[in-house]
């Protein structure tokens, strides 16, 4: 797919499993975020950049983007999750998220174990932390469409 991707919805409430106990809290993308503008790009996981209005921090940071049917978590409908590579005060449920999807990490896997999911995303949040270093990635940060 052409990259970068730009997506941007409210954040939505997931079923809450997992992700914030795990100390990787997901910000959940409107479905119609998913099925449409998402709808072609392969399920796994993705690096790039994300804002949220949270008024406090409004800043571009990293993150990583899970696209997929969480298999451990055995859900029946694709979601698109964005993890942000950030250590906020408060939750932002219902605010704006903007996400820059940059590139593809790797396939969506299934887990024997909780601890193999966790240690397969911290892998994850070193390849962006990586990957995002690079000049080019820089100027998308600066793109306008998180100007607005
Ligand atoms: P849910 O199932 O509702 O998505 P999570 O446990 O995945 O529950 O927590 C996600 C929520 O945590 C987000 O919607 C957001 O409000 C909050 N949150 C706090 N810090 C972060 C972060 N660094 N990245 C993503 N979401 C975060
Ligand atoms: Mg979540």
């Amino acid at each position: 797919p052409p990259f970068p991707i730009f997506v941007e919805g409210s954040v939505v409430a997931g079923f809450g499993r997992g992700g914030k106990q795990l100390g990787i809290p997901t910000a959940n993308l409107p479905e119609a975020v998913v099925e449409q503008a998402l709808a072609d790009i392969p399920i796994g996981v993705y690096y790039g950049w994300a804002k949220v209005n949270t008024g406090a921090d409004c800043s571009v940071l990293p993150m990583v983007m899970s696209l997929g049917w969480n298999p451990f978590f055995k859900n029946e409908k694709r979601s698109g999750e964005v993890h942000i590579i950030h250590s906020f005060d408060n939750d932002f449920y219902d605010q704006h998220l903007q996400v820059a999807i940059l590139a593809y990490i790797r396939p969506e896997r299934d887990y024997a174990s909780l601890e193999a999911l966790v240690d397969d995303i911290h892998f994850d949040i070193r390849v962006a932390l990586e990957s995002l270093q690079r000049p080019a990635y820089a100027e998308i940060k600066a793109a306008s469409f998180f100007q607005s």
